[in-house]
């Protein structure tokens, strides 16, 4: 039987890859980072000392990796050591030029490739129920179905290459704008003196209901499971939310296509990321707007700027 070459055994990659080998799959891995490799072998994923070594011979590569330029450098290096039919599978989050240069890569090397981006986070990837957005032919993402099975619950086939990152970015684009508003929601309540529990009471069988509000309140000690009442351990890391949305902009960008709430989200995530806070749960930011940080904000003065008649 053919193995599974995962490359990129990350805080995502690692669990996934112990997932496909938990599941029966001989899965070998690699990552730059020994400890990475280490660690991933303690959880049944045999250890390669390269990305080629792990590839030669696969009935599958999947990569999860930080951005664009990796995914493209690991495809083009593997791209031409690996049989006619090896599937090579894109699974990091990655701007769409890049993922569409890919699928280019791939076809002009006559080798089948998906992008299926995920969703669910490191919890999601641990417990094997993440979300799989997939682009490219039907036919592979049926050849793909057992292994993201393996990993995840829901599996979705977008359409051609280069749209399950599209839907990626549009379904976080709107994650990012509902939790700012949610967050500025809360803020306004705590000054009028409305309690977190009665706002999530009214608001999540109400019209301002969303799934940042009911699934994941910003607001400490409503809901119990989520980051916000643990002290906004991540869960999703805003400097991953802030990635995203500069991800989606860049998106509209190159289409012509004006995305002001969007923009605005960018940059309050910049903000929250740089005041040290880079690795707290995305949620976090309900902070910037509860603790008014920094009063002479022009960010935060925007939005009064735009009420004033
Ligand atoms: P991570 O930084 O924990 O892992 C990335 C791994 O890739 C690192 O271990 C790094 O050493 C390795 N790597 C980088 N370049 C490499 C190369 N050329 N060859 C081999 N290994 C290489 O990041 P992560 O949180 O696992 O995220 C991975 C991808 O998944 C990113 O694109 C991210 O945006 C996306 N994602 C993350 C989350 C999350 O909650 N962490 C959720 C959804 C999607």
């Amino acid at each position: 039987m053919s193995h599974i070459a995962f490359i990129g055994l990350g805080r995502m990659g690692g669990p996934m890859a112990a997932n496909l080998a938990r599941a029966g799959r001989d899965v070998c891995g690699f990552d730059l980072e020994e400890v990475r490799r280490a660690a991933a072998e303690a959880q049944g994923v045999r250890r390669a000392t390269t990305a080629r070594a792990a590839a030669v011979g696969a009935a599958a590569i999947i990569t999860m990796l930080p951005a664009g330029e990796a995914v493209l450098a690991v495809w083009k290096e593997l791209l031409t050591c690996v049989d006619r039919d090896t599937l090579f599978i894109d699974s990091s989050t990655i701007d769409v030029a890049s993922a569409r240069a890919a699928h280019r890569l791939a076809r002009e090397a006559g080798r089948p490739s998906l992008d299926a981006p995920v969703s669910g986070g490191v919890a999601g990837a641990e417990a094997g129920t993440l979300s799989f957005m997939c682009g490219g032919d039907a036919a592979d993402v049926e050849r793909a179905r057992p292994l993201f099975s393996d990993m995840g619950k829901t599996i979705i086939h977008c359409g051609e290459g280069g749209l399950g990152q599209a839907a990626k970015i549009c379904n976080n684009m709107m994650l990012g704008a509902t939790m700012i508003a949610t967050s500025e929601a809360f803020a306004l309540a705590e000054r009028l003196g409305l309690s977190d529990k009665t706002l999530f009471a009214v608001a999540s069988v109400s019209s301002g209901q969303s799934w940042s509000l009911t699934h994941y309140c910003p607001a400490p000690g409503v809901l119990p499971a989520a980051p916000s009442s643990h002290d906004y351990r991540p869960g999703f890391m805003a400097a991953l939310m802030l990635k995203d949305l500069r991800l989606a902009n860049e998106a509209a960008e190159a289409v012509g296509l004006t995305t002001p709430v969007a923009a605005l989200a960018a940059q309050i995530y910049a903000r929250y990321v740089a005041s040290g806070e880079a690795e707290r749960d995305f949620s976090g930011v309900i902070r910037m707007f509860r603790e008014g940080r920094d009063p002479e904000d022009e960010l935060l003065g925007v939005d009064h700027h735009l009420t004033r008649a």
